[in-house]
C-alpha cells in the first residue's frame, strides 16, 4: 500500500516523483519502458527548457531520472489495463499484478498520431517513421517528406536537412503551425522544399516506400511525390485509454483535470500531456507534477 502511484515516468511523473518524495510520501512509479523520460527521449533539442539551452533530450530525460533516484524513488516496469476505485482505496490493475495506494497519478503522455492512410501501415519501418532522431540516420544522403506543420514537423525537417540530400515538408493548409524562430530556421535551409495545401492521400512501395500521392488541394488535383523515406509528424494522441472508464475525457480523450489536476474521481489526479491544457511542453509537464502533489496533500487532509 502506498500513498501515491505514479503512473508514467515522463518529465510529468518524474517530477511529482520528486515532489512526492520530498513530502514524505510513499511513491511508486510504474513504467511501461524501461527508460524514463517519455517523448523527450525522442527529440534531438529542447532549447526552451529554462537554465538548459540546446539541450539533447535522450540527455534532459536521464538528467531527470538521475535526480529522482537520488531521493531513493521505487520504480517498476508494468503495463497499466485500469484503475478501479474502492472506498479509500486506489487499486491499479496491470498486466502481471495489482497495486494499491491511497491516490494515483495518471501521467502517462501522449503518442504519435497516425495519417490513416492506404500504404502507412505496410509500410511503417520500411521508409515510414514517426521518430526523425530515431530513424533520421537511415536516410543519409536521400530525399525525405515530413507530413505536418506543427513544431515537431519543422523540427524535425531541419534535423533531416543536415543529414538528407533533400526534404521535403508537405502542410495541409499554407501556413506553419510551427514557432516562428522555427520556421526562420527551416525557410533558410537550401535543400527543404515547402508543398503547400497538400494532404497525403496514399504511401506507395513495394517493399520500401518509393513515394506519396499527394492531393493538391489548391488545383484541386493528385500529385506524385517520389521519395526514400517519410516522417510523419500530424501531432498527438493522448495514452488516456485505460482510465477513460474512472476519468472524463474531453472529446479528444484529453482526461479533464484543471491546473490542481483534479480529476472526476476522487483520488485521481492527471498531470502533463494526457490532460486537457493550453500547452503542451516538456515545462508545463514539469511544473503539473509539482502541482499534482500539492492536490494530492490537501486531497489527502480533506479525506
Ligand atoms: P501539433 O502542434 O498539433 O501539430 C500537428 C500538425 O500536423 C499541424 O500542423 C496539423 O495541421 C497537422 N496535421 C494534423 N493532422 C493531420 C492530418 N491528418 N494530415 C495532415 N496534417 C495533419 O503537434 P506537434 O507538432 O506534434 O506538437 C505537439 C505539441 O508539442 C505542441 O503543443 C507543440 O508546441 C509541442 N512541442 C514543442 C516543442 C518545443 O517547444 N521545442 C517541440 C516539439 C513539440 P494544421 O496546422 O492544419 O492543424
Amino acid at each position: 500500500m502506498y500513498d501515491l502511484i505514479i503512473i508514467g515516468s515522463g518529465p510529468a511523473g518524474l517530477s511529482a516523483a520528486l515532489y512526492a518524495k520530498r513530502a514524505g510520501l510513499s511513491v511508486l512509479v510504474l513504467e511501461k519502458n524501461p527508460m524514463s523520460g517519455g517523448q523527450i527521449l525522442n527529440t534531438y533539442e529542447v532549447d526552451n527548457y529554462l537554465g538548459m539551452p540546446g539541450i539533447n533530450g535522450f540527455d534532459m530525460g536521464m538528467k531527470f531520472r538521475e535526480h529522482v533516484d537520488k531521493l531513493g524513488v521505487e520504480f517498476e516496469e508494468a503495463e497499466v489495463l485500469r484503475i478501479e476505485a474502492k472506498g479509500a482505496n486506489r487499486i491499479v490493475h496491470a498486466q502481471d499484478a495489482d497495486f494499491t495506494a491511497r491516490a494515483v497519478l495518471i501521467a502517462t503522455g501522449a503518442s504519435h498520431r497516425k495519417l490513416d492512410v492506404e500504404g502507412e501501415e505496410r509500410l511503417a519501418g520500411r521508409g515510414i517513421s514517426y521518430c526523425a532522431t530515431c530513424d533520421g540516420a537511415f536516410f543519409r544522403g536521400k530525399t525525405t517528406a515530413v507530413i505536418g506543420g506543427g513544431d515537431v514537423a519543422v523540427e524535425d525537417a531541419i534535423f533531416l536537412a543536415r543529414i538528407c540530400k533533400k526534404v521535403y515538408v508537405v502542410h495541409r493548409r499554407d501556413e506553419l503551425r510551427a514557432a516562428n524562430i522555427l520556421q526562420e530556421q527551416l525557410f533558410a535551409l537550401p535543400n527543404v522544399e515547402m508543398v503547400w495545401n497538400c494532404t497525403v492521400s496514399e504511401i506507395f512501395g513495394e517493399e520500401q516506400v518509393q513515394g506519396l500521392f499527394l492531393y493538391d488541394k489548391e488545383n484541386n488535383r493528385q500529385r506524385k511525390l517520389m521519395t526514400d523515406g517519410v516522417f510523419v509528424a500530424v501531432g498527438i494522441v493522448p495514452n488516456s485509454q485505460p482510465f477513460r472508464n474512472i476519468a472524463a475525457t474531453d472529446p479528444n480523450g484529453y482526461l479533464i483535470a484543471g491546473e490542481d489536476c483534479r480529476t472526476s474521481t476522487p483520488g485521481i489526479f492527471a498531470a502533463g500531456d494526457v490532460r486537457t491544457k493550453r500547452l503542451r511542453q516538456v515545462i508545463t509537464a514539469v511544473a503539473d507534477g509539482a502541482c499534482a502533489v500539492a492536490s494530492v496533500q490537501e486531497y489527502f487532509l480533506q479525506s
